[in-house]
């Protein structure tokens, strides 16, 4: 399998290559240049398998020869072997055609352990035997930065700086991060906002020198391993729902368009995919491009839901890339024409292939509240802000009868404490697994949002890549 990249003018690179890198040279992203598919039978003869091996028969041709079938397995018995349900993905059932796909029982209680423990897990095998080591560098406004740090905790060849804007986390996400204490792992506390610390990061690998020295690598959502282990569990869903004899719709709480691009990526593969709803917040970015076809940032309005608090979607330059004949050169003009002006049309072609497949929804805070209390009071489940906000757009999303709907479930309702007691009156516990998170040590550096001061703390402490 080769992975080519959205703007055109990367090199093509192997699977191996395309995960260590994470962002293309060219600015791009990297997908496969073709998409696999799978019959009929191949999806049914999916049903009954565990996810592990469905997780084998999904992601094989992404992974290509760049390791066994045996190896691929291995790894991902280890990865899910951390997740703390025997499903791994356990559905749940809230009334006739509504369901939830719980994806929170990782390490750190929130979706992100699907892919990121998988990661870190191909990027020690990767590096194991060569004299190579990477530096990961990231900003997190909470889950990412949880999951990414577990992920790769004690890992062998690897470093990773984690940035998070001060006091604008919640004491749970931060803790997860700064109670980790392997020397591999550095906490840095911005003087800053989000947005701040997204900046530093990318300076940093902008500036060629540095991001060479320390062998950068990025563990966001641009990464593409990250996205296939996702299209894992939209097949793991629709086979136990009745695919491949019956179409099943998502919703999908989104944000940098990575989940529900997963969903597409599975749909392309041969599932029967009725409809996925990109369900967003206030931040509605992708709401208007899909709906009127105007991709233009606004300002970042804080809400409940912070990991869907976004002013520009990443992935979603995947889609617009897929969808308009692959065209390198006319997508690194529309991106460049993106990036300097905050605006851009979508073509004919873009907003009628999305159309096809997508449906989007904006979400406010009193549906939000209403759906929480929906699935509070009408199916006993105590469900999280973001998940909230993918319920109530699968409340009211209009299917034909019969059809599945599946809200992807995405973090664990303690890891919001606050919100789902203000909605539901219902406190919800820390699982056990992690409820001493409060009597841990903590260790993170405080330092001012200032690129001198960031890229001098961490020559200290990263060691160069061979
Ligand atoms: C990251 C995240 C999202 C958004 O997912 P994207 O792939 O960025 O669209 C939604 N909910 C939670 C809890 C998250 O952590």
């Amino acid at each position: 399998m080769r992975y080519i990249s959205t703007r055109g003018s990367a090199p093509v690179l192997d699977f191996e290559a395309a995960t260590l890198a994470g962002l293309a040279s060219d600015g791009g992203l990297y997908l496969p240049d073709a998409w696999p598919t799978m019959t009929r039978d191949e999806i049914a003869a999916l049903a009954g398998l565990s996810y592990v091996d469905t997780a084998v028969a999904v992601m094989a041709p992404f992974v290509g020869d760049a390791m066994t079938r045996e190896e691929l397995k291995a790894l991902c018995d280890q990865a899910y072997g951390r997740f703390s349900h025997a499903a791994v993905v356990p559905l749940v059932q809230l009334d006739h055609d509504q369901w939830l796909l719980e994806l929170f029982h990782g390490p750190t209680l929130a979706f992100k352990d699907v892919a990121l423990q998988l990661l870190g897990l191909f990027f020690e095998r990767f590096l194991a035997g060569t004299d190579k080591r990477l530096t990961i560098v990231g900003a997190t406004s909470g889950d990412t930065g949880s999951a990414a740090i577990d992920a790769v905790a004690g890992r062998e060849g690897i470093d990773i700086f984690m940035l998070h804007p001060v006091g604008r986390i919640s004491d749970v996400q931060r803790r997860q991060m700064t109670t980790v204490l392997s020397p591999n792992v550095y906490n840095i506390a911005i003087e800053g906002s989000f947005d701040d610390a997204q900046a530093l990061v990318k300076a940093m690998f902008n500036d060629r020198a540095f991001s060479t020295k320390f062998a950068l690598s990025a563990v966001n959502s641009i990464n593409w391993a990250r996205l296939m282990a996702q299209v894992v569990y939209f097949f793991y869903a629709a086979v136990r729902l009745g695919a491949p004899d019956r179409e099943v719709a998502f919703a999908v709480p989104t944000g940098n368009f990575g989940d529900v691009f997963a969903g597409y990526v599975a749909a392309r593969m041969g599932l029967p995919v009725a409809k996925l709803v990109v369900a967003t917040n206030v931040n509605d970015i992708l709401h208007r491009a899909l709906s009127t076809g105007d991709y233009s940032k606004g300002g970042v309005q804080q809400t409940p839901t912070p990991s869907m608090d976004i002013q520009v979607s990443s992935n979603f330059e995947r889609l617009l890339f897929d969808l308009g004949d692959r065209d390198g050169a006319a997508l690194a003009t529309q991106m460049a024409g993106f990036e300097s002006s905050g605006a851009m049309r979508l073509t004919n072609a873009q907003s009628e292939g999305a159309a096809a497949l997508f449906q989007s929804d904006r979400v406010d805070l009193d549906d939000m509240t209403l759906a929480m209390r929906w699935a509070h009071e009408h199916a006993g489940q105590v469900i999280d802000p973001h998940t909230a906000i993918g319920l109530a757009a699968a409340l009211r999303l209009d299917v034909p009868a019969g059809v599945p709907i599946v809200t992807l479930a995405t973090a664990h309702p303690a890891k919001f404490g606050d919100a789902v007691e203000r909605a539901t009156g219902v406190r919800p516990s820390l699982p056990t697994r992690v409820g001493d998170l409060f009597d841990r040590e903590e260790r993170y550096a405080t330092l001012p949002a200032t690129f001198d001061a960031i890229t001098a703390y961490i020559t200290e402490r990263a060691r160069p890549s061979a």
